[in-house]
């Protein structure tokens, strides 16, 4: 990767704890490829417990200084992440797609994006406003102060290697939390050069830790410790499930962002050139490997056939390939397992009456083709999981009310989206809609400014938005007598 680089020591092979570049005690590693050509593009430290403690313990010291650092202090540091991050954007971008597999113009929307958290947090830090509350007796008074909740661990996911660190860390350090990051097995070269960044940035020794290695292991060392009073995960709801058990020991706060099945529905009365944009952005997006990506696509009877074919053929062009190819809109799949599952959906489907109108197939090594199927039924296995693959179902409905009760027909409540052009239908249907976000004539419904998160299992906690710092921040109330 070095190679590729406009600066070649943006990519490390080394955990960062305590300020250090290093090794895992044993000195193991893990290899790390390109998911575009099977090539194996480096390693990184197998860490496990010991080198988690050495991080917790090391963030549990730094906590100490950069809690008592002023608002505007450490804002200016995590303005200089953010210049740093903007910089070096081109790097950060080449890093990602040759690790994750994204298209690079994706990979370069990712870097704004993530980098994008770092400076709305920097400026939120210097809001963390306490309150007094009239007290029950005249000589009292009851005021409100709001203090950082500790060390943070973070554990996240693949498909977004740089946006959903920055998501966590910097609220966490905006707050005046220390944390100790462990990115995804497959994605680690994003997380180690933003970790490089805050450190030419001047952010001090121990405030960010990264460490690679076990999963299971390092999350049990975050989990169980005591001085680790917040985990933040994105990721599976089943992994998420595990640690948010795991966090009863010590009562710990957990943000969770997990899994959804987010059902986009078209009504009638809908602007379906704009429904199709909207569906192409929510659904292809990262090869359909978000977890607010449509993944059920209802439509109603009456545009069922129009749409359809409108959005059959706005799937027929988009190009799949390596990340780094020109004119690239869909990169390949993360791993074998994901092309599994998604074959597993399609196929589950086919068997079920399904109709392929667009691919259908895997091309070749981890590139699926963009598919549309029709006539898709609730009783399939796309229905009820998350496919996380460029696999569009469609589903037919008859009424509002039948499209609302298909849509809240599941566990999981993240994102949904729906585009009609009347507005007592959208609101009808958004207030009905049981899912932490609704996009209405709208296919994203991420950014920095907005609170990011879901209901039922989908989750717990906001990031983004001002709630995103309130995530890491304890109310501790003084009460004042004999005034
Ligand atoms: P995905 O299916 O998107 O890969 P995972 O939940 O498996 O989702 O992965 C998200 C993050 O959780 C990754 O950083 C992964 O290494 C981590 N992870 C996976 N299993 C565990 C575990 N048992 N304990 C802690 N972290 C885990």
């Amino acid at each position: 990767i070095a190679k590729q680089l406009k600066d070649p020591s943006l990519f490390a092979e080394l955990c960062y704890i305590d300020g250090k570049w290093v090794g895992a005690n044993s000195a193991a590693i893990i290899p790390v490829d390109n998911p575009a050509t099977g090539e194996i593009i480096g390693s990184v430290p197998k860490c496990g417990a010991e080198e988690t403690e050495a991080a917790i313990a090391a963030a549990d010291m730094a906590f100490k200084s950069w809690r008592r650092k002023t608002a505007g202090e450490r804002a200016a540091l995590l303005e200089r992440w953010f210049d740093l991050m903007i910089a070096n954007g081109d790097d950060l971008a080449r890093i990602m797609t040759l690790e994750q597999g994204k298209p690079l113009a994706e990979a370069r929307g990712e870097i704004v994006y993530g980098a994008s958290f770092v400076k709305w947090f920097a400026e939120e830090a210097r809001r963390i406003y306490g309150e007094t509350i009239p007290a029950a007796s005249a000589d009292g008074r009851i005021i409100v102060q709001k203090h950082p909740i500790g060390v943070v661990g973070a554990i996240t996911p693949w498909n977004f290697p740089n946006a959903m660190i920055t998501r966590k860390a910097a609220p966490a350090l905006a707050a005046g939390c220390t944390i100790v990051i462990k990115p995804a097995e497959f994605t680690p070269f994003s997380a180690l050069a933003l970790g490089i960044l805050a450190e030419r940035a001047g952010i001090p020794n121990g405030v960010i830790n990264i460490v690679t290695g076990q999963a299971a292991e390092i999350g049990r060392a975050l989990t169980s410790s005591p001085v680790v009073r917040k985990l933040t995960f994105t990721g599976s709801t089943r992994v998420g499930k595990m640690l948010m058990e795991q966090c009863a020991a010590t009562v710990k706060r957990v943000g969770l962002e997990l899994g959804g099945n987010a059902p986009f529905l078209i009504f009638d009365d809908a602007d379906l050139d704009a429904a199709v944009t909207g569906v192409m952005t929510s659904k292809f997006r990262n090869g359909g490997q978000t977890c607010v990506c449509a993944n059920r696509i209802l439509v109603q009877d009456g545009v069922y056939d129009a749409f359809a074919e409108k959005l059959a053929a706005a799937t027929s062009k988009l190009i799949v390939g390596d990340g780094l190819s020109e004119g690239t809109t869909v990169g390949p799949m993360i791993n074998q397992a994901a092309i599994a599952k998604i074959q597993e959906h399609v196929d589950d489907a086919t068997s079920n009456g399904a109709a392929v109108v667009v691919g259908g197939g895997l091309r070749s090594g981890l590139f699926y083709e963009p598919t549309i199927l029709r006539d898709a039924t609730v009783d399939m296995k796309i229905a009820k999981e998350e496919t996380f693959g460029p696999v569009a179902p469609l589903f037919r409905f008859s009424t509002e009310e039948q499209a609302v009760a298909m849509s809240n027909d599941t566990p999981f409540g993240l994102a949904s989206y729906l585009y009609t052009q009347n507005i007592s239908r959208a609101f009808r249907v958004a207030e009905a809609l049981e899912f932490g976000m609704v996009g209405i004539n709208a296919g994203s419904v991420s950014t920095t400014a907005a609170p990011f998160g879901g209901i039922k299992e989908s989750g717990l906690g906001r990031e983004g938005s001002h709630h995103g710092l309130e995530e890491f921040l304890e109310l501790k109330t003084l009460h004042l007598g004999g005034i």
